[in-house]
């Protein structure tokens, strides 16, 4: 598949954010990448949409409602004007703004999905040291296979705490100035504990070269655009090929001692004024996050239907700008009439 696309990566050079607004980052994290080749010939099993990995961001939306997910893929003119979509834009600009804040980023040209998948690579090849020797790095990509689907994400932050602590920092802008309610703040803690897993089994070593280039169903032999072999050789890695790239990242990683992460903890920030709301540690239980990740899992790997909000949570539909189509609503309220009316009947 050729791409004829443009990415974002990390550099010494700075740009500044009104440069990078006229051509904004496609960091599509939620969307999956769609390929043509026949998920039959893997073992690995299809997800939903014929999708080859999950976004953490993705995953931490179905927190609030599974149906509200599908909708957004199912329907993207209607999710353009979820008023919460905008707000997330314009939070993006925040987290844009601190991230130039410890480098800058130039544009790369990308060719194919192993240009792109490459990308990645190279920027973690150029955070791992800097995080080595004890500094903060912002905008880390992770992945792996956890549950037996890929995941991948972008921590916002990783810095040491003065105890020497390797602190997992996520920061949430709001349109209000408050801490989040308790729903809202579900979805965040079961993101940093996503990132948590992702990045502790990157370090131990448990992600494999045949992980990335069977889910992502790359080509290790493919060479590498241009501008990404450059990209790479401005960090000392000369490589020409995909695999050979996979080779160097996968070696650094494992003579790295990059410790697992000790702290999770949530940053909120008020998006009217940019100014510091509070913030608020998670604590990391993981026989519990992947029960409730393998709960939502069942849906992407068609083991059963969407589901929308219970009863006692219908007061999300309100908000909701997918209320008026929405099938799950619809029965719900036609239950709600039905038991009302036994009870009037029989009651
Ligand atoms: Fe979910 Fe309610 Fe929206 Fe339907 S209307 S997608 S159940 S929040």
């Amino acid at each position: 598949t050729r791409m004829n696309n443009s990415i974002m990566s990390p550099t010494s050079e700075h740009v500044t954010v009104e440069q990078l607004k006229q051509s904004p980052p496609k960091r599509n994290e939620e969307t999956g990448v769609k390929r043509k080749r026949d998920a039959e010939e893997s073992h690995i099993p299809s997800l939903r949409f014929r999708k080859l990995y999950l976004g953490v961001s993705l995953l931490s939306e179905q927190t609030w409602c599974e149906k509200k997910v599908i909708y957004g893929i199912l329907k993207p003119q209607i999710r353009k004007k979820d008023k919460q979509r905008i707000e997330v834009q314009t939070g993006t600009n925040i987290h844009l703004a601190r991230e130039l804040e410890v480098h800058g980023v130039v544009q790369i040209n990308i060719q194919t999905h192993e240009d792109a998948v490459a990308n990645s690579l190279i920027n973690m090849l150029n955070m791992i040291p800097i995080l080595e020797t004890g500094q903060c790095v912002r905008e880390f990509p992770v992945f792996g296979v956890v549950e037996g689907v890929y995941l991948k994400g972008i921590i916002d932050e990783l810095s040491y705490n003065q105890k020497g602590e390797l602190v997992l920092k996520e920061l949430k802008t709001r349109k209000h100035e408050s801490l989040p309610g308790a729903a809202q703040a579900l979805g965040h803690r079961f993101q940093v504990g996503l990132y948590k897993l992702l990045f502790d089994s990157l370090v131990r070593g448990e992600v494999k070269k045949e992980h990335i280039l069977e889910h992502l169903k790359l080509k290790a032999s493919l060479t590498l655009g241009a501008e990404v072999k450059t990209h790479a050789a401005g960090i000392g890695i000369n490589v020409a090929t995909f695999d050979e790239l996979l080779d160097a990242f996968l070696l650094s990683l494992s003579c790295s001692d990059l410790p697992c992460v000790d702290v999770l903890q949530l940053e909120y920030c008020y998006q009217g004024s940019s100014s510091f709301i509070g913030s608020v540690s998670v604590q990391f239980d993981e026989v519990e996050l992947r029960a409730e990740l393998r709960g939502y899992l069942e849906y992407w790997k068609g083991q059963r239907e969407p589901k929308g909000v219970d009863i006692e949570e219908g007061w999300k539909c309100t908000s909701c700008v997918y209320e008026e189509i929405c099938d799950w609503r619809t029965s719900r309220s036609r239950l709600i009439g039905c038991t009302a009316l036994i009870g009037y009947l029989f009651g």
